[in-house]
């Protein structure tokens, strides 16, 4: 059976584009390499426990679409406000507090949110696309085809796809375990400003509610881009680095390295999503910003628009 929309990638802007298409009453497929759906939406369980090593947090601008369904989440259990107050070190060690807006987590890890807009979508995991056309997807009549991620990763199944021009800044997430926590209970994350290899730093026990002794630490893209070919090498210095920063004696008991080569885009697209006949492009890097939300915004923008042709 052909669909109407074929939707190539189940990060959280494909499958807010196939929701959105099919609330509209297009028939829907999603397609994905990855075992599971949420692509940068990452949890993977470490230790016993869920841990985020992609996305650290998501926000939600109260005018958005977006807050109708984190609101869902909220009553669900899926979501909480996690916190508006994040830790400053500098390159010399101070540390201050800034307030921001409110960061949301989720108490069963990120990638939930995302099997929860899955569920009732045709969705196909562990499907490698290798090229796509305007309506074809390795050759096969699709629909409308959506290609929904980074675009470097579009552009190797179409020439000159829109967006894939941008440059990507690449980041290693480490998460590291202690059998004990080593820091103040106020942290909650940490921007890290000036440093060479540190970027950012998170308490995965605080934000998913726990209080297990973990913390997620992100490099600069400047020092993932040494290690892309071997991202555990990375791993001594961000110890050092992260006990240096904290002031803990103490030495993590276990770590776990992932890398992304494909972060986030050092640019944004000013437009929601891209659109052709029979082949339309969204994402994380269609909007002000990157970030969730705006990866979200895209998709649901581009599957509303598809619907309603
Ligand atoms: C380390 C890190 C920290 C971040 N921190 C934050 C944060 O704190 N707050 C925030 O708002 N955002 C953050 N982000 C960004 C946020 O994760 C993204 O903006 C958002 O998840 C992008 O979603 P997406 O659907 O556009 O793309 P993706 O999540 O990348 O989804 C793309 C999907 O396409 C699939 N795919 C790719 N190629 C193919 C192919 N050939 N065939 C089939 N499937 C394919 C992939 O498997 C993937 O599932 C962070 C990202 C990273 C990596």
């Amino acid at each position: 059976m052909t669909v109407d929309v074929t939707v190539v990638g189940a990060g959280i802007s494909g499958l807010a584009c196939a929701r959105a298409a099919s609330a509209g009453g297009s028939t829907v497929q999603v397609v994905d390499r990855g075992r599971r759906v949420g692509g940068r939406l990452a949890t993977r369980t470490l230790w016993g426990r869920p841990v985020d090593h992609g996305a650290a947090y998501f926000v939600v601008d109260e005018a958005s679409d977006f807050s109708a369904v984190v609101s869902g989440w909220r009553e669900r259990g899926l979501a909480r406000p996690w916190t508006d107050t994040f830790a400053v070190i500098d390159a010399d060690g101070a540390l201050t507090h800034k307030r921001g807006p409110m960061r949301w987590a989720a108490p069963r890890g990120l990638r939930s949110l995302a099997e929860d807009l899955a569920e009732g979508l045709d969705v196909r995991l562990k499907t490698t696309v290798e090229k796509v056309e305007p309506y074809r997807v390795d050759g096969r009549e699709a629909g409308d085809v959506v290609l929904a991620m980074p675009g470097p990763q579009a552009g190797r199944l179409l020439d000159a796809v829109p967006g894939a021009e941008l440059e990507w800044e690449p980041v290693i997430a480490v998460a590291l375990r202690w059998d004990a926590r080593q820091w103040p209970g106020d942290l909650r994350g940490a921007f890290v400003d000036g440093h060479p290899d540190v970027s950012f730093i998170a308490d995965d026990g605080d934000r998913r509610g726990d209080g297990a002794p973990v913390l997620v630490v992100h490099t600069t893209a400047q020092r993932a881009r040494r290690h892309l070919d071997e991202p555990d090498g990375v791993i001594p210095d961000v110890v050092a680095a992260t006990r240096a920063l904290l002031g803990t004696d103490a030495e993590p008991d276990a770590a776990f390295a992932h890398r992304w080569t494909f972060a986030r885009p050092a640019e944004t697209r000013d437009a929601p999503f891209f659109r052709s006949p029979g082949l339309s492009v969204c994402g994380d890097a269609w909007g002000t910003r990157s970030a969730v939300r705006t990866a979200w915004e895209s998709g649901h923008a581009l599957g509303k628009a598809l619907a309603a042709s």
